[in-house]
Formats: C-alpha cells, sequence, structure tokens
C-alpha cells in the first residue's frame, strides 16, 4: 500500500488546502497520514467562542482529528509546537525560530513513518503565512527518499486566488468534486474555524457565504521532487483537468 504524509503547520490547513486530493488518495488506496506542527492555539476561538483560549488547542486536535476521519486518513499526529497568536495586525508569525530543530525532528519523523510521498505547503506560504512558508522550508530540507508535492500552486483558473502559491506552478490540476462532500463533512468538523473559513470571501461577495460556497472543488499539486507511485498517478490522472493553453 501507498503511504501519503501531508505535513501542515495549523489543523485546517490539510482540508481547505489539499482535503479533496487527500481524499482522493485516500480513496485510491493509499494510507493518508497527516502530521502537523501545532494545535493552531493562536487562532480563532469561533463565533460565538465555543472554548476558552486555554482549551483551544486541545479543542482544535479534536476537531483535525474528526477532519482527517472524514477524509478516510489513517493518522494524526502532532510536532506539539506552540501555535503563536496573530498580531494586532494581523501579523502571521512562525512557530519555532529554530529550522535546524524543526527539520531534525521532521526528518525523524518522515524516516519512521517511511512514506512514498509528502505532501506540504508551497513556496509562498500560500498567501504568505510565515508558518506555512518555514513547514514548506523544513519539508523540503527534510525529504530524502520520498517524493516531494506541494499543493495549492498556482493555475489560470485557481478557484481561490488569494491561496494560490505564486511561485509554484500546477503540475497536476484535479477536479475534486467527487469528493467534495468529504472536504465539506471536514471543513465543519473545524467548527472554532468556521466563522472564519466564510469571512473573506463573504466580505468580498457582499452576502454571508456558506462553507460549500467558499471550499475550492479544483485542486492542484506542484512537483518538487520524485514522482508518485504509477498507479496512484494513474488513479488521479483520471481526475485531471485540462489545463488552458
Ligand atoms: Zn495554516
Amino acid at each position: 500500500m501507498n503511504k501519503i504524509l501531508a505535513v501542515v503547520a495549523h489543523p485546517d490547513d490539510e482540508t481547505i488546502l489539499c482535503g479533496g486530493t487527500l481524499a482522493l488518495l485516500a480513496r485510491a488506496g493509499a494510507a493518508v497520514h497527516i502530521l502537523c506542527a501545532t494545535r493552531g492555539e493562536g487562532g480563532e476561538l469561533g463565533e460565538p467562542p465555543l472554548c476558552a483560549r486555554e482549551d483551544l488547542g486541545r479543542v482544535r486536535e479534536q476537531e483535525m482529528r474528526c477532519a482527517v476521519d472524514a477524509l478516510g486518513g489513517v493518522s494524526v499526529e502532532f510536532l506539539n509546537y506552540i501555535d503563536p497568536a496573530v498580531g494586532e495586525n494581523e501579523e502571521l508569525h512562525p512557530y519555532t525560530d529554530d529550522f535546524d530543530e524543526l527539520t531534525q525532528r521532521l526528518r525523524d519523523h518522515i524516516q519512521q513513518l517511511c512514506p512514498d510521498a509528502v505532501i506540504t505547503h508551497g513556496s509562498n506560504g500560500e498567501y504568505g503565512h510565515a508558518a506555512h512558508v518555514l513547514t514548506h522550508r523544513a519539508v523540503v530540507a527534510a525529504v530524502e527518499h520520498a517524493a516531494l508535492y506541494t499543493f495549492s500552486p498556482s493555475f489560470p483558473e485557481h478557484p481561490r486566488p488569494r491561496l494560490a502559491n505564486a511561485d509554484d506552478h500546477a503540475d497536476l490540476i484535479l477536479d475534486i468534486s467527487t469528493a467534495f462532500e468529504q472536504k465539506v463533512a471536514a471543513a465543519y468538523c473545524h467548527r472554532t474555524q468556521n466563522a472564519l473559513f466564510v469571512r473573506r470571501s463573504s466580505k468580498r461577495a457582499g452576502r454571508q457565504l456558506s462553507i460549500p460556497e467558499v471550499l475550492m472543488k479544483v485542486e492542484g499539486l506542484h512537483r518538487v521532487i520524485g514522482l508518485l507511485d504509477d498507479r496512484l498517478v494513474d488513479v488521479l490522472e483520471t481526475f485531471r483537468l485540462k489545463v488552458a493553453g
């Protein structure tokens, strides 16, 4: 069986940025494992708040386990870094200054799991999130034998351009509509973040949008090194969208 490891900075990144892809891979027979650097302790509490600040990490861990179940994943582990609170002017911070230690911990985890492929944040941290960029760089430094892909690359029809990594071209653009219900269920698992998911898009649309309305039905992958197993590529190819140009 193929093993896929998705490495993300915060609970919910796995769903919002590559949930459909992970669900399709799981359905294709891959064992999908998730490694999350933090428990999202610095994130939102929900509207209205669903827990106290000091309980948020514990709550978000459970939310993430619910989401990964919905996506068909087999395990969730945490590196136990603490997610710093969002700054007063919405600045987003990395969760550690010790790049070498993070890389070593990732390397140890990857060596133990032996995944065929690793999927992680893009080189621009999607919208420039410092914790996403840090995770990307450390994973790139840590992966030695597995194939390595990044999610949310840029492509002309990207459904959420703000989430696209400008410097990563898409090698694969996937129509994830057959896994969309699983992605929606996973997004609802992240209850503390549900208001956040729709806020920016609702503001832009001038009306309150629902979670299914804001989730991407098309996802992409950028290949950094190596290749997925042929059989998984064949499965993903069946969902490939034709790229214009
Ligand atoms: Zn994140």
